[in-house]
């Protein structure tokens, strides 16, 4: 069977025969001039010269991709349209050539290679930068390489870092050929970015132990109530009082998180006197579950725990107040659990969650880090 060397193609319909000889009709008009090998200088400083602006979001995912990277890991970006995609990846291609690694960025559409020539530019001063497709082929080799997929049969074995973007569109798209060049061209790790990625997309970073990414919006899939921490080592009871105050006057349930059975006691005691509908539970609380559905019918409006409830409950426009967050009872992990009680519901999203605490540990910081780290990272594949 013929299998043609620059493409792959082994489909009898694309191959036709000179005296007997057999060639491939499929990638015919793939047949200019290769590129040559490009030196590019290593540039340490590089990282440090971007300044852009990014959201919060961004920053994590920008940072993600260019770890994946680091870690010699494949990753796809899935960002809804108008997101600033091109952005989020501007951190690995300085990573990328600061050690003089060779940069490519795909897109199927010539319209959006030129639109691009001018951003990447001015974002890479000190770089040179090519842009190459139909009828611009001129310059076959830069730093970093704007091309069209169709251009991509070029470079065979060449990018260390290939970007490609809006692959789930035209003509790259179930295009074979294409896909073939993408693969040939690279040399080390691709990143996919798409606002629509195809199942065959997540697939195909999945195969390869890539990485995955999403740039939420708020509109949908929003994201983890981030906590908020307020360092007081002296009248707690007064600041939770206030704060339980203004929960209850919006008509909003709550719980109040306490480290042991004792704390927890002795602040219902104290609140009980200011706020009537509440309770406390914990494990020596014979009677906790029907505590706890009373709680859910709106009967309570506030329960003071142990961290007995630290996941499972779902209460619609529940706030939380975590008392003595850094006291060692309290992992990251368990944070994390009492933090995602809130805002679970789809129309009550939204919420408030309030950690008091003597100084702001290890376990807080790191708490605070993957809950920011999960409103972008969709799932690690
Ligand atoms: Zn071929």
């Amino acid at each position: 069977m013929f299998v043609c060397e620059k493409c792959g193609n082994t489909n009898s319909r694309y191959i036709g025969y000179i005296n007997n000889k057999p060639y491939c009709r499929l990638c015919l008009s793939f047949n200019g001039k290769s590129a040559s090998f490009h030196y590019i200088n290593p540039n340490s400083d590089l990282k440090e010269e971007l300044s852009y602006e990014l959201s919060e979001e961004q920053e994590n995912i920008a940072t993600g991709v260019k770890e994946a990277f680091a870690n010699h890991k494949n990753s796809l970006i899935h960002a809804v349209c108008g997101a600033g995609k091109t952005e989020l990846v501007y951190r690995t291609i300085a990573y990328a050539l600061s050690f003089g690694l060779q940069v490519g960025f795909t897109i199927p559409r010539k319209d959006v290679v030129i639109e691009l020539e001018e951003r990447i530019k001015s974002a890479f001063p000190s770089n040179s930068v090519t842009s190459v497709y139909g009828g611009h082929t001129s310059n076959l080799e830069a730093d970093i390489i704007l091309l069209t997929c169709h251009q991509l049969y070029r470079y065979e074995h060449y990018f260390d870092l290939l970007i490609i973007d809006e692959t789930d569109a035209f003509p790259y798209q179930g295009n074979e050929i294409l896909h073939t060049y993408f693969n040939k061209s690279l040399k080390g790790n691709f990143i996919m970015m798409s606002a629509t990625p195809l199942p065959s997309m997540i697939k195909e970073v999945r195969d390869t132990g890539g990485k995955f990414f999403e740039l939420k919006t708020r509109y949908h899939g929003h994201p983890l109530i981030v906590p908020k921490v307020i360092v007081s080592p002296f009248f707690r009871d007064i600041l939770i009082s206030k704060k339980l105050k203004q929960f209850l006057n919006d008509n909003k349930q709550c719980f109040i998180f306490e480290p042991t059975i004792d704390k927890a006691e002795i602040l219902f005691n104290k609140l009980k006197i200011f706020y009537k509908q509440g309770a406390v539970v914990h494990s020596k609380k014979s009677n906790r579950e029907e505590i706890i559905s009373a709680f859910k019918k709106g009967e309570y409006r506030y329960l003071i725990t142990t961290s007995i409830l630290e996941r499972g409950v779902t209460v619609k426009n529940l706030q939380v107040i975590v008392d003595d967050a850094s006291s060692p009872i309290y992992d990251e992990k368990t944070l994390i659990q009492i933090a995602g009680r809130v805002g679970r519901k789809i129309d009550a999203w939204d919420g408030e969650v309030i950690f008091f605490c003597d100084k702001e540990n290890d376990e807080i910081r790191s708490a605070l880090e993957k809950i920011k780290e999960a409103n972008t990272y969709v799932k690690n594949m």
